[in-house]
């Protein structure tokens, strides 16, 4: 029998309508904005949750992963229908996905197997039309922009360092590099630009981090969009733009809410990259979800060393959050690779291999408790794991002191999550998390991604040329010194060598570029390279995706 693809699995829901998924979580009908049958944005002004105390923040975060991915949505989810199964008031608040992967490499991001969320077409396409409010946004910026250079240029503008680029929700390499305005006078004036996927765009980025309208639009005005002649920032305040642009935002400030597979509901509001921006849901639908839940489950991308750090670090420590627990998705077959196995062996039982690629898992633990949370292990099952190999990895967590939960959300949906779910509350009651950031505000910034390097990479040292270091003292200069830094570098290494796999030390990171978002308010230190343009592989998904007979879609994933 083959195995069903998450599309099939997905199309087999029997989903509820949306009100009555609301109603589970005691909201009127009055603040449920349907967007047809099974999905809504929540209209907070009408859930008046103020007076409601939060519920318990579990982090779902991951070792360091290989490149199918270890699991983190598919554990999250399969643990948010866990918790529900066990009479927990639970959510799950996660990313929207973007159209690039979709139709790029074959990669869902609602999930798999029998842990999704529905329905997974909606969510993976366009949605409620967040992404197409943020492009719009990014867009009305940048026309702004060579309009008010087309008028005259009061702003004295220099068009050779204006940093705002075009944005497009795709995978599209032709864009990376444009020149724009090209065809005589009536275009306006041409300048080297380019666009970025809308993940990348900081506008997704100050979307979920802006607690309320007035915060949107304040973040907004800050937008750095370039220099002027005397080589000082020009801000979208300053073109006045942020008053459309919030206006274009106002519905995609609210959170989407939709269901599993098993009728749980879950807020999916949000989508910014885990490299140049931090990587997590919206502010808002986390807050929302804590006065609405007992137990909310969210998802930081990338490995622990990234999201976990910058949701720590970025998120929590800007909204105030505390985090009662961390749930580490650890595979088999991703530790046994950072034991020295290949991909192509990774089917073949090797307890020696996992053994020495728990240096990874140790080191992500040792990171996460840094933050002041406790740790879970969630063991996401694959098929071919052995029982000998799972009963080694928790009895090597054991020896870091962390109980370790085999979770087959991905087989059995929330049924196969129990343990894992009953460890997570245990973890709760304990009330031990006592959260606090990594480094303080005051820190200078080349100081604060010292830190990071140093206790979360396990480097040596850093190292910055000088223009990367007189990038730092400008903006410090400049008034940006306070800010929490935004790390960009490989999720497959601790290191900035995507090929060193295990827990490496003693390497230095080399810092390259630095880069302000003054809007989010973070710094982003880019160690790598990092694509805020991705383009298609040869044979992109794309190709296998259509309608069949049906009008049903098939391909996706
Ligand atoms: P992450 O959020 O860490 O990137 P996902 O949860 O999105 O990972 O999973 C990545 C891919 O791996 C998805 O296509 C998912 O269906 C698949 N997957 C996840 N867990 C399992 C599992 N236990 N067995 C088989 N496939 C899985
Ligand atoms: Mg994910």
């Amino acid at each position: 029998m083959s195995i069903p693809s998450n599309i099939e699995i997905a199309r087999t829901a029997k989903m509820k309508r949306i009100t009555a998924v609301a109603e589970t979580l005691g909201i009127s009908e009055e603040a449920v904005i349907p967007y047809g049958h099974t999905k809504a944005k929540l209209d907070l002004e009408k859930l008046d949750l103020k007076a409601r105390p939060d519920g318990k923040l579990i982090l779902v975060t991951a070792i360091t992963p290989t490149p199918a991915g270890e699991g983190k949505t598919t554990t999250t989810i399969g643990l948010n229908d866990a918790l529900n199964r066990i009479g927990k008031r639970s959510l799950a608040t996660l990313r929207e996905p973007s159209l690039g992967p979709c139709f790029g490499i074959k990669g869902g991001a609602a999930g798999g197997g029998h842990a999704q969320v529905v329905p997974m077409e909606d969510i993976n396409l366009h949605f409620t039309g967040d992404f197409h409010a943020i492009t719009s946004a990014n867009n009305l910026l940048a026309a702004l922009i060579d309009n008010h250079i087309n008028w005259g240029n009061a702003l004295g503008l220099d068009t050779r360092r204006i940093t705002w680029r075009r944005c497009l929700d795709m995978n599209d390499r032709a864009l990376r590099s444009i020149v724009s305005s090209l065809g005589g006078p009536a275009n306006g004036y041409p300048r080297e630009d380019g666009f970025d996927i809308t993940v990348a765009s900081e506008v997704m980025a100050i979307l979920c981090l802006a607690s309320d309208l007035k915060d949107l639009e304040r973040r907004l005005a800050q937008i750095v969009i370039g220099k002027n002649r005397e080589g000082r920032f020009v801000t979208a305040g300053d073109l006045n733009a942020a008053g459309a642009m919030a206006v274009l935002l106002k519905d995609a400030m609210l959170p989407n809410l939709v269901q599993s597979l098993e009728n749980n509901p879950v807020l999916i509001h949000g989508g910014p990259f885990a490299n140049i921006a931090h990587g997590c849901n919206s502010l808002i639908a986390t807050r929302t979800a804590l006065k609405l839940a007992d137990y909310v489950v969210t998802e930081a991308g990338f490995g622990a060393d990234l999201g976990a750090e910058k949701f720590f670090n970025i998120k929590c420590r800007k909204a105030g959050l505390k985090p009662d627990v961390a749930v580490l998705v650890a595979t088999v077959r991703a530790l046994k690779f950072h034991g020295g196995m290949e991909r192509a062996d990774l089917s073949k039982v090797n307890i020696e291999a996992l053994s020495k690629g728990a240096a990874n898992l140790q080191r992500h633990i040792g990171n996460l408790r840094k933050f002041g949370v406790p740790v879970v292990v969630a063991i996401n099952h694959f098929a071919g794991d052995s029982d000998g190999e799972i009963a080694k990895l928790i009895e090597i967590a054991e020896s870091f002191g962390c109980v370790a939960h085999v979770c087959k959300g991905w087989a059995e949906g929330g049924k196969g999550a129990v343990s894992l779910a009953e460890a997570v509350v245990a973890e709760c009651d304990k009330a031990a998390a006592d959260f606090k950031p990594l480094y303080p505000d005051h820190l200078p910034l080349i100081e604060k991604v010292r830190v990071v390097a140093r206790e979360i990479y396990g480097a040596a040292d850093i190292a910055a040329d000088v223009s990367v270091r007189q990038a730092f003292s400008d903006l410090e200069l400049a008034g940006f010194g306070r800010l929490p830094v935004c790390m960009a570098k490989t999720q497959y290494s601790f290191s900035t060598d995507a090929k060193l796999r295990g827990a490496p030390e003693g390497h230095v990171v080399k810092l390259r570029e630095v880069r302000l978002s003054a809007g989010a308010e973070f710094v982003v230190v880019i160690a790598g390279d990092i694509m805020t343009m991705p383009g298609l592989p040869r044979v992109p998904a794309a190709n296998g995706i259509g309608l069949n007979k049906d009008g049903q879609i098939e391909g996706l994933f």
